[in-house]
């Protein structure tokens, strides 16, 4: 059981942003650290030593995309979800709520359309049907695969997630949007919490029925959405939760963030945890939203952002994003970013990514997601760096400084 921990290191004046060390049965992570996310057991079109070799110290893997294929049992054979995958080191798999009431929706996590006035417990995107039903028991839905139903429940999310055998694991939760109403969070949180009881009691039997495989960590997830009370409220009976001793070991902040309270948001629930229990939140990776998180005292983070956009061609650089497929590009001899350590850009030009872009060729988002990878691993190393130096307020102004000026 003593094979995951987590200690505190370097605070921020506020007492709640710091650094720390993550320990885990398939090594350390230190934080705050970016978490690669590899959704199908695969961080798309790299290989798991180009992840190693831009930095990622984990990597995070989903549990509704390996159960429906190519099923959670068959990982389960192969090892758990490092070996099957290759990935000798720590690794995450989230509970797979998210994926499964977010179904057909054709909702995101952080929403972008405005959403004064259209408080609604059934709203979903034009166009779409929603395809998952959630109640006190748990969620059926309709794979995108192929039709079938399934259904998810603590008990079999739980399950699920022992099979994949990662060292992080999040608890079930119900996931909600910025366009439920406030009588509906209420509720959703009261089923949320009574899901994270019933999930530390499975984890607990699962635990002593695989007690010869590594220890997986379970962490609570808080949601509440934009709600103060709520937040703090889900927060403190998380924490305060155990079942036959069996508590969290760490926490996800989960559900729908606007970007302009995301720091507030943190803090508040940063503020109602241990301060000796990992944080997690699930979902960001622009630099601006790094720096309130870390500041706001989240530890680690995933996000599937950096490698998508590299996929189409957007290249993150200290001075910005820009799109290396565009005609200005097309000649330029320079690497993706000057300055920067990357494999990439160590060995290749713009001229070139952009000629396999044009080309569609496939070592184009090889290349790309090498590059964005690495960058956003450095940038979270950095504001590790930062923290420790005691510089984090003058680095956050300068870097912010000089990314949001920057226009290619
Ligand atoms: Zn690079």
């Amino acid at each position: 059981m003593a094979e995951f921990g987590f200690t505190p290191g370097a605070v921020l004046p506020n007492g709640l942003g710091r650094t720390g060390v993550i320990h885990t049965p398939h090594g350390d992570i230190q934080t705050p650290a970016f978490i690669a996310v590899g959704t199908k057991a695969t961080v798309k079109a790299v290989l798991p030593e180009s992840v190693a070799g831009v930095g990622a110290q984990a990597v995070l893997a989903n549990a509704y995309h390996l159960y429906l294929q190519p099923g959670s049992d068959l990982v389960d054979e192969a090892g758990g979800l490092g070996a099957f995958m290759n990935w000798p080191g720590p690794t995450f798999t989230d509970s797979g709520g998210f994926q499964v009431m977010s179904l057909g929706v054709g909702f995101k996590k952080v929403l972008a359309m405005d959403t004064a006035g259209l408080a609604n417990d059934d709203v979903i995107a034009p166009g779409k049907n929603r395809l998952a039903h959630v109640d006190d028991e748990g969620v059926t839905f309709t794979s995108h695969l192929n039709g079938d139903q399934h259904r998810f429940t603590p008990e079999v999310s739980m399950r699920i997630q022992h099979q994949l055998g990662a060292d992080i694991m999040f608890a079930f939760d119900e996931c909600t949007t910025l366009m439920n109403t406030r009588g509906y969070q209420e509720s959703s949180l009261e089923r949320t919490q009574a899901w994270a009881v019933r999930c530390l009691a499975a984890h607990a039997e699962l635990t002593a029925e695989r007690a010869d495989k590594p220890y997986q960590a379970l962490f609570g997830v808080v949601q509440g959405a934009q709600y103060e009370d709520l937040r703090r409220k889900a927060a403190r009976d998380l924490a305060e939760l155990d079942v036959d001793g069996q508590r969290f070991d760490g926490f996800g902040i989960g559900g729908a963030l606007e970007k302009e309270n995301l720091g507030t948001i943190v803090s508040w629930v940063a503020e109602e945890l241990p301060f000796d229990k990992p944080r997690h939140l699930l979902g960001i990776s622009e630099p601006d939203d790094f720096f309130a998180a870390i500041a706001a005292g989240a530890d680690t983070f995933d996000c599937v952002m950096p490698s998508r956009v590299a996929r189409n061609a957007a290249i993150y650089t200290a001075d910005g994003r820009y799109n290396v497929n565009t005609a200005k590009h097309r000649r330029s001899f320079l690497p993706l970013e000057e300055g920067c350590d990357c494999y990439t850009c160590t060995h290749y030009t713009r001229a070139y990514l952009h000629h396999l872009f044009k080309a569609k060729e496939m070592l184009a988002a090889t290349l790309a997601t090498i590059h964005n990878e690495r960058f956003t691993v450095r940038l979270v190393d950095n504001i590790r760096d930062s923290i420790i130096e005691g510089r984090f307020e003058e680095f956050r102004d300068a870097y912010l400084g000089r990314f949001y000026s920057g226009r290619r």
